[in-house]
């Protein structure tokens, strides 16, 4: 068994975009520009929000982080957006999710002008994701096929099976590996609350990817011998032996599932340090005009 070390991935990432943000300098250029908005003050959203701050410090990016009122209407939520979406010194921009109850998601992402959009949620770049053409892929499904492409892990042909269906990892997830890529090229089932006879599918995975938010859901009577599995399951279980007064499991129960498989991402240190990496991989592709001219 091989473990996929997100951290060293994503560390090898920041650094090799770090040097493409010096070459870039280096030749009269401007550091790209990240914007983040946030509204309100849930712990977690500031957290992720502040790391993703910090990694644009560690690359050389340059960032702007927005901090509006829980009481923000979504008629001053859409102009700060309008606002960052016509200044020209910034690449991308994201909205830290989830919002407050009264302002709507769907409108607010479908107010971030497409080429900024480096989350990759926008339903222009949606559409262009499942039309293979030049997009911003969202972090977790993109993190993903980094780690299959870091560790060469032979995806075409395969039976990839898929546990989920949500539009920001599964059901994207299922798209990009069945695409005639690398990664991609597999044979992909898309798993569901309604799958029946869950457990003889996945028994038959050569690739099996974890995302439908339950703890140490998938046990080892589920998996193939040899089988590569992703688990992008994240989840807080309060213990009471750990400082922090917490830990963190996966969707997978990897004490006993890890055995059997030729290789296996960690929770945590695996699909969740990717994330951030590749916020700002889509932020540089922004900068360097990849996907729209
Ligand atoms: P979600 O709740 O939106 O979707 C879960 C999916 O799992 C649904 O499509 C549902 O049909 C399916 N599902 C639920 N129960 C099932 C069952 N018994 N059998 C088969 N399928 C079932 O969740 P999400 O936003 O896609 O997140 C999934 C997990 O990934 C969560 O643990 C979340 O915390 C984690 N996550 C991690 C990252 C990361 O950066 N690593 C990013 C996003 C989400």
């Amino acid at each position: 068994m091989q473990l996929i070390d997100g951290k060293q991935i994503s560390e090898q990432l920041l650094g090799e975009i770090a040097q493409e943000v010096q070459d870039i300098i280096s030749k009269g250029g401007r550091a790209p520009h990240l914007a983040a908005i946030i509204v309100g003050q849930d712990g977690a959203s500031l957290t992720y929000v502040n790391n993703k701050v910090k990694s644009c410090e560690r690359v050389g990016f340059k960032s702007t982080h927005v901090a509006l009122p829980d009481t923000t209407t979504e008629a001053e939520l859409l102009l700060e957006i309008k606002k960052i979406n016509d200044n020209p010194d910034i690449d991308g921009l994201i909205v830290q999710l989830p919002l407050p109850k009264h302002l709507s998601a769907d409108t607010v992402i479908q107010a971030i002008a497409p080429e900024k959009d480096v989350d990759g949620f926008h339903p222009i770049n949606v559409g262009r994701m499942a039309l293979s053409m030049p997009t911003y892929i969202s972090a977790t499904p993109n993190g993903v096929l980094e780690l299959l492409k870091r560790y060469n892990i032979e995806t075409a042909g395969k039976h990839c099976v898929v546990i989920g269906r949500s539009n920001i990892v599964g059901s994207p997830m299922s798209i990009l590996m069945y695409q005639n890529s690398y990664p991609g090229n597999s044979t992909v089932t898309v798993c569901h609350s309604r799958t029946q006879n869950l457990s003889e599918i996945t028994k038959t995975a050569d690739i099996l990817i974890v995302a439908l938010g339950k703890p140490e859901f998938v046990t080892a009577d589920m998996v193939k011998d040899g089988a590569v599995v992703i688990d992008v399951g994240i989840h807080r279980i309060a213990d009471a032996s750990k400082k922090s007064g917490f830990k963190l499991l996966g969707d997978v129960k990897f004490d006993e599932v890890s055995p059997k498989c030729a290789y296996i991402t960690p929770v945590p240190g695996g699909v969740g340090l990717m994330t951030i990496a590749s916020l700002l991989t889509n932020t540089l592709k922004a900068a360097k005009k990849e996907v729209y001219s």
